[in-house]
């Protein structure tokens, strides 16, 4: 009698638990997947924007986006969706990362990237290259083809040249807005241009269910240098981890580096259980924000779950999830 009473409950609680657990069921992994972009964050706002300005700006992120979703929905990698979509960024003289990059106090322009694997924690960085006309590529090759995770100046230009990556000379990075931004900073006597972060960055999650997040910059307007930011900080800048989420990271780099923004975004989920969107607020609000420092970050999770937050009028942002449907905005609403 004991014994079938026991059987009866194990009976029970296997389909309470298997129509609980379809409930809460994640869609299959093939159907969820995405991934969201930004251009940096900082006082960006109508008035400061021409319709022309505004209009090539949604342009271009929106090629972006089709470019990751294209990788993505071939069933490509994260990793590969991300890298691919940080080029176009690069490529474009409108975003601080390759082709845009700002210029240093002694006018040299100095490009920081990463890239994070979140399904087996690898990860690669280069810092300070003046050369390398995607540093992002010269990211993923230090993950994929060295034991390391960061290189930086000289050390990860000689790396990227035995990799046959494309070198350029600095003339390249020249553009005549990021001079007159120097030139109005140096006559400020800022140490750095405040409220500008053009900084771009990527997260995916791809039909397989892995995670991959990169970033990458010429860090910070008239920044001293030699001076590297949180974009090329595993754990500042970019995060990704297959058990959490996904995050990169754009702002004032000196205070994503002193909160480790990307882990703690991570680490609140992975150890507290808090959502992306929590964990994410948390951060870039009650951390950064309580420290005086300004910008944004992006996440996607497992789950497919997206988040942008930022205290800045602005940020360069979109995203593009399993439905195609490619989402852009710039200004606060
Ligand atoms: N976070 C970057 C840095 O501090 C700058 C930016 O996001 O614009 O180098």
């Amino acid at each position: 009698m004991r014994n079938n009473k026991s059987l009866l409950l194990i009976i029970l609680g296997l389909i309470v638990y298997s129509i609980l657990s379809s409930c809460g069921k994640q869609p299959a992994p093939d159907t969820n997947f995405g991934l969201v972009i930004h251009g940096g964050a900082g006082t960006i706002s109508r008035d400061k924007l021409t319709a022309e300005q505004e209009q090539n700006y949604r342009a271009k992120l929106e090629q972006a986006l089709r470019i990751g979703y294209a990788v993505l929905v071939a069933g490509g990698t994260s990793l590969d969706a991300v890298e691919k979509t940080i080029v176009i960024l690069e490529d474009s003289p409108l975003f601080n990362a390759g082709k845009g990059a700002v210029f240093a106090s002694n006018g040299t322009n100095e490009l920081d990237a990463s890239i994070m694997d979140g399904n087996t924690l690898q990860a690669g960085a280069v810092s300070g290259v003046k050369q390398i006309k995607n540093p992002i590529k010269a990211a993923r090759l230090v993950m994929d083809n060295s034991p390391h995770v960061l290189f930086y100046g000289d050390g990860a230009e000689t790396f990227a040249r035995g990799q046959g990556l494309e070198f350029v000379d600095q003339s390249y990075f020249y553009t005549e807005r990021r001079w007159q931004s120097l030139q109005k900073a140096q006559a400020k006597d800022q140490q750095t241009e405040p409220g500008k972060h053009g900084t771009v960055g990527v997260v995916a999650l791809d039909k397989h269910g892995n995670l991959a997040a990169g970033t990458s910059t010429g860090g910070l307007t008239n920044k001293r240098f030699g001076r590297i930011g949180d974009s090329p900080i595993i754990g500042a800048g970019t995060y990704a981890d297959n058990r959490t989420c996904a995050v990169s990271a754009t702002g004032t780099g000196e205070y994503f580096m002193r909160t480790v923004c990307g882990y703690a975004i991570s680490a609140q989920m992975e150890f507290g259980g808090v959502s992306l969107q929590t964990a994410a607020e948390n951060v870039i609000h009650n951390e950064i924000g309580r420290l005086g420092g300004t910008g944004g970050v992006i996440g996607i999770d497992k789950g497919g779950n997206i988040t942008i937050v930022f205290n800045t009028p602005g940020m360069y942002r979109g995203y593009m999830l399993s439905d195609g449907q490619p989402v852009i905005k710039i200004f606060a609403d």
